[in-house]
């Protein structure tokens, strides 16, 4: 999952305005073909494939298995983004790879949009000619060291509509490969010339309806792209039957639970999704992620002002947590408002407050700074922009071209 609202609020130290101008980035860098029609899984594509996998590709084409070893290079050091572009192979295998149908899956920039905090955003248009959003998050500590959130997307919008998000009011097309979620990293770390350091899937749907792809691309990052799994939150509302599974995984990463509320019956207000996964069985399992893992589980808690930020919310969460859990964290998101929605954001001091309320309760809590207000920065709203209503599998190629401009 992620909420539009984690998006581009990621903790801070210290906005690098110095970054986001250097990168002058302002708008679109669309140089891509029209759609082309809607793709099926197709397993031809190179992006995603561990070394041993491209290894046993290049003996199968007849090579020896150090080409393997190459290609992994070319994918994720030098990140060739078309087969003809790895020079440092024989045309014959090149040439053969194409003719079999392989291809690298890197997706064309549609746009780029800077914030004055140096948040970016980037729409990439898929095979498919669907538009997919991903953040990266520049953030410098006073200290020198430099890091680089990208908030990846898992799906094409979002079955789940909670009620303050622009990505669940866009609707939902298809899950994402995994190559679509690994490329994510890859054209962020080519806007901003920088390695990525930290991987959020905090975009665009919800992960756990996509598990299997985000396993797959976790493993790609982690071991390809070597991001440390530390360094890899997994966020979602709550979906049965998935975080469990993903704790039988052991990975060392945060599991992110966007709870939005202290108790069942507002919850299903915010979250319609919650109706089938009460709060205390959803509980139980972050629990069971925390046994499993040791790893904290981290709550977030997007603040609607007059729904769900009074002090009287905070004690309520304060002694649900008790009741649950160990090692939680409470990452509380003031609002940030999208059009349309009646939902506002809380004045600065009512977020004091819910945050005293809930340390004065020995609960560990962070207020994320929002990030990228000025460039539509809830997930989900640039791409809603430039995609007004959600694509069906159906919607034959040539009907997307005013959709998509
Ligand atoms: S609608 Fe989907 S993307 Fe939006 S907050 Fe809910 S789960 Fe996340």
């Amino acid at each position: 999952m992620s909420t539009l609202q984690h998006v581009c609020s990621a903790p801070l130290a210290r906005a690098v305005r110095s970054r986001a101008r250097a990168l002058s980035i302002s708008s679109a860098v669309s140089t891509s073909s029209p759609a082309k029609q809607a793709s099926s899984v197709d397993s031809r594509v190179l992006l995603g494939l561990s070394e041993q996998e491209l290894q046993k590709l290049a003996t199968d084409f007849g090579q020896q298995s150090y080409r393997g070893k190459q290609l992994h290079h070319l994918l994720y050091k030098t990140k060739a983004k078309d087969i003809q572009d790895f020079s440092h192979l024989p045309q014959a295998f090149r040439d053969g790879l194409q003719e079999a149908g392989w291809r690298v899956g890197r997706s064309p920039v549609h746009r780029v949009v800077a914030s004055a905090d140096g948040t970016v955003k980037i729409l990439l248009m898929l095979e498919d000619g669907r538009l997919i959003e991903t953040v990266g998050i520049p953030v410098e500590h006073q200290k020198g060291s430099f890091r680089l959130t990208a908030c990846v997307s898992s799906q094409v919008g979002c079955p789940l509509r909670c009620a303050f998000c622009a990505t669940g009011k866009g609707g939902y097309s298809r899950n994402l490969q995994p190559h679509e979620i690994v490329e994510q990293v890859l054209a962020i770390e080519e806007i901003f010339k920088h390695r990525v350091t930290n991987v959020v899937f905090m975009g665009m749907g919800e992960p756990m309806l996509n598990l299997k792809s985000v396993l797959d691309a976790h493993r790609c990052l982690n071991k390809d792209i070597e991001i440390g799994q530390r360094m890899m939150t997994i966020s979602t509302v709550g979906v049965p039957n998935t975080i469990r599974k993903l704790a039988s995984h052991k990975l060392q990463s945060t599991l992110a639970i966007s709870l939005h509320a202290p108790n069942q019956e507002l919850r299903e207000k915010i979250v319609p999704s919650a109706k089938a996964y009460p709060l205390d069985a959803l509980m139980a399992d972050c629990q069971d992620y925390f046994h499993e893992t040791g790893r904290r589980v981290s709550y977030e808690y997007t603040l609607l002002a007059g729904v769900n930020d009074g002090v009287e919310h905070a004690a309520e969460l304060a002694a649900m947590l008790h009741g649950f859990c160990r090692g939680s964290h409470v990452n509380l998101i003031p609002f940030n408002p999208i059009e349309g929605s009646e939902f506002r954001r809380p004045y600065k001091k009512a977020v004091l407050a819910f945050a005293a309320a809930l340390e004065s309760r020995k609960v560990t809590v962070s207020v994320r700074q929002t990030r990228g207000l000025d460039a539509s920065a809830a997930c989900g709203q640039l791409r809603n922009e430039f995609q007004k209503k959600p694509l069906q599998l159906s919607t034959p190629a040539r009907e997307l071209g005013p959709l998509l401009t």
